[in-house]
């Protein structure tokens, strides 16, 4: 069964977005993953389709309405057991491990947000996984959701033309990844490290593990940390 994500969004039309170019649109193409994507206004019953109202206790901003979202979650998640997930700059900051824990699975619901977010109540009862792409205010949970696809995508088997590019990545070996270098030999003078046109494989792997140690010390010591 292929990775199957549905997105909830008041924009479809940004869906699949870059999504649908390179490796992860042939991919799509060829079936190995599957999207579609949901109007949440399709789900409003008043005449001019409203979805948003204004916040309980007044302040700025629109907020997107319970009941109209729950059931645009209903009609595509009864019976469904993919994770439900909502884009939100309020949630878990997503990492690599999340990545591959989703891609591992049948696939994922996600709701994206617009205004000034969605009301507490659907996130509540809808158990709804708050996922944040990072500490900055997006305008919609659209480029987030198409972020967090990009990443689970890339890594589902069959995508990228080589498998094994992906073990020495960022993040993969809890450090930040060496440099790299190709052609030309001489570059403005500056010259690829001897080490790399060696041929001597142990010590290229040697090189690459102490420069990425010296990478995440210095940018990242965090991650030494953890
Ligand atoms: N008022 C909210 C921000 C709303 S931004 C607050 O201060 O927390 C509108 C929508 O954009 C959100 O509902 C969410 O779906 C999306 N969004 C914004 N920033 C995001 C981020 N860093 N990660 C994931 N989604 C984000």
């Amino acid at each position: 069964m292929s990775f199957r994500a549905t997105i909830l969004t008041l924009y479809p039309d940004m869906f699949p977005g870059h999504l649908g170019h390179s490796l992860s649109g042939k991919a799509l193409e060829r079936g190995q993953w599957l999207l579609d994507s949901v109007q949440i206004r399709d789900f409003a019953e008043d005449k001019h389709r409203t979805v948003d109202d204004t916040p309980a206790g007044g302040g700025a901003g629109m907020v997107l309405r319970a009941d109209i979202l729950a059931k645009a979650i209903d009609h595509v998640s009864v019976g469904d057991d993919r994770p439900r997930l909502l884009m939100s700059p309020r949630g878990r900051p997503l990492t690599q491990k999340r990545v591959r824990e989703l891609a591992a699975g049948p696939g994922a619901i996600v709701v994206c947000g617009r205004f000034e977010g969605v009301d507490q109540r659907v996130i509540d009862s809808r158990g709804l996984e708050e996922v944040s792409i990072g500490d900055y205010i997006l305008s919609g949970g659209e480029p987030a959701a198409l972020t967090l696809l990009d990443a689970i995508v890339r890594i589902l088997p069959g995508v990228m033309g080589n498998d094994l590019s992906g073990v020495h990545e960022s993040f993969e070996g809890g450090l930040l990844e060496h440099p790299h270098y190709t052609r030309p030999q001489v570059f403005e003078g500056m010259e690829i490290p001897a080490v790399l046109t060696s041929g001597h494989h142990g010590e290229i792997e040697k090189w690459r593990e102490a420069e990425a140690r010296k990478l995440t010390a210095e940018r990242r010591p965090d991650l030494l940390r953890s």
